[in-house]
């Protein structure tokens, strides 16, 4: 799954959230589980959550690629990362 490391620092870098293809229903659906009770805990361990996509893998939700924003994204530059539309694909395309 890449090497983003799971961390609180990075996820409140994830700009995921201001991205058009994260529909407004998906942000109403991971609200339970969301970013901000995930900043609550140790997030190391944790499987899945619906966002920092380039982490956790693709989103269960997110279907529609309308545009990726991960390029100015901080979490993208600091890894090096090279690759996009990380919540429709896995690893990104
Ligand atoms: S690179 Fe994209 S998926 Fe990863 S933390 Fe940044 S905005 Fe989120
Ligand atoms: S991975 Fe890219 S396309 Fe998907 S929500 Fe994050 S910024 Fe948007």
């Amino acid at each position: 799954m890449g090497n983003v490391t799971k961390s609180k620092e990075n996820l409140k870098k994830c700009i995921c959230i201001k991205c058009p293809s994260y529909t407004f229903a998906c942000k109403v659906k991971a609200i339970p589980g969301g970013i901000a009770d995930m900043l609550k805990r140790d997030i190391s361990e944790v499987e899945h959550m619906e966002g920092m996509f380039c982490a956790f893998g693709q989103s269960k939700c997110i279907t529609d690629d309308k545009g990726c924003i991960c390029g100015d994204c901080d979490v993208y530059k600091e890894n090096n990362l090279d690759k996009f539309s990380y919540c429709t694909v896995l690893n990104g395309k």
